[in-house]
């Protein structure tokens, strides 16, 4: 990009991080500059976007306190003993966890559950100054940025990679006709993917206005207030439910063709009962599929949608922080009505 190649911070520098004590609870402290191992890169983050598992209570009770964030990209700016990949001044994703690519689980392609994914990871964390790198990532889910993609659109690429697999999962195509309950960011990826691979119709329901909007005029052929208008009258070959809520389940159960799919995206909370009509699933030959977040290679097909332009970062992101304020970042993240993405900055 015409830029010069940022320095590597000297040793014993600090940087600032937003920590997630707990729920609803961000501070953006000093530590210091983690130090890459063998194998492993130090990247200078310059956005990370803030996922809704960020903001799940229960998701982040069990977690915190952290550096949270998991939507990074930025550039390489110091190598590892070792590595041979990639380069000082690179502009990259880097997936937060990653598969070793090699046993059993990996040759099924179930990258997640591979026993290598859990016990890597961004350190410290998405929103931080720097980040190191796993070894793991550096040699399967560092992805370089074409110059035209912007740090912040390539923030979409995590989030994208994880609706591509949703879609994978649940064997979408060209022709299907699908309907997506939940038009929040994750909602309005479905809503722009499903539209590209060519679904023959697509629609979308929720109940803020101003998220109707946007499905109308970029891919939706209908939308459908839940406050207001009656639901669907037409069943679909795959109907997608973004929200973890038992009501927003059971509703889908009911639009889905027979024979078609049901694509749970969200966890409900651990002890939720969702009372699923297992009568009706079954006559009616309903599938039921989940996803859980993403591998190497639908980062890879996630940033090519991005590239390709068909994930408009100016569309999708509707709020931008620098990291300083990422407390303010996390508190509009938490706000519906006009918040679809935030992101954090570092520059
Ligand atoms: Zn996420
Ligand atoms: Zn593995």
């Amino acid at each position: 990009m015409g830029e010069s190649v940022a320095p590597a911070p000297p040793p014993g520098a600090t940087m600032r991080a937003a920590l997630l004590r707990g729920p609803g609870h961000v501070v953006v402290e000093e530590l210091p500059v983690p130090a890459p191992g063998p194998g492993e890169v130090l990247v200078r983050l310059r956005a990370c976007g803030i996922c809704g598992s960020d903001l799940l209570d229960w998701y982040v009770a069990k977690k915190a306190p952290m550096v949270f964030g998991h939507e990074p990209a930025g550039e390489v700016v110091a190598l590892g003993p070792g590595v041979a990949n990639l380069s000082p001044g690179q502009r990259v994703f880097v997936h937060h966890h990653a598969p070793c690519m090699e046993c059993e689980v990996c040759r099924r392609g179930d990258f997640v559950h591979c026993p290598v994914w859990k016990q890597n990871a961004l350190r410290p964390g998405g929103m931080a100054e720097y980040a190191v790198v796993s070894a793991p990532s550096v040699r399967h889910d560092v992805l370089p940025l074409p110059p035209h993609v912007s740090f912040a659109a390539a923030t979409l690429v995590e989030p994208a990679a994880c609706v591509v697999k949703g879609l994978r999962r649940a064997r979408f195509a060209a022709g299907m006709r699908v309907h997506i309950i939940g038009l929040g960011f994750i909602g309005q990826l479905f809503g722009f993917l499903t539209r590209v691979g060519g679904a023959a119709f697509v629609s979308g329901a929720d109940q803020i206005g101003s998220r109707l909007a946007l499905a109308a005029e970029h891919w939706a052929d209908a939308v459908f207030d839940v406050r207001s208008s009656q639901p669907p009258t037409q069943s679909f070959d795959l109907v997608v439910v973004t929200p973890g809520s038992p009501a927003a389940i059971r509703a889908g159960v009911g639009l889905v063709r027979n024979g078609g799919t049901l694509l749970i995206f969200a966890p409900t909370a651990p002890d939720q009962e969702v009372g699923l009509p297992v009568h009706e699933l079954f006559f009616r030959e309903i599938t039921l599929v989940t996803s859980y977040s993403a591998g190497p290679d639908d980062t890879r097909a996630a940033l090519s949608h991005v590239a390709a332009g068909h994930l408009p970062a100016d569309v999708l992101i509707s709020h931008r922080f620098p990291l300083a304020e990422a407390a303010e970042a996390y508190r509009a993240a938490g706000r519906t009505g006009e918040v679809l993405k935030v992101i954090v900055t570092m520059d």
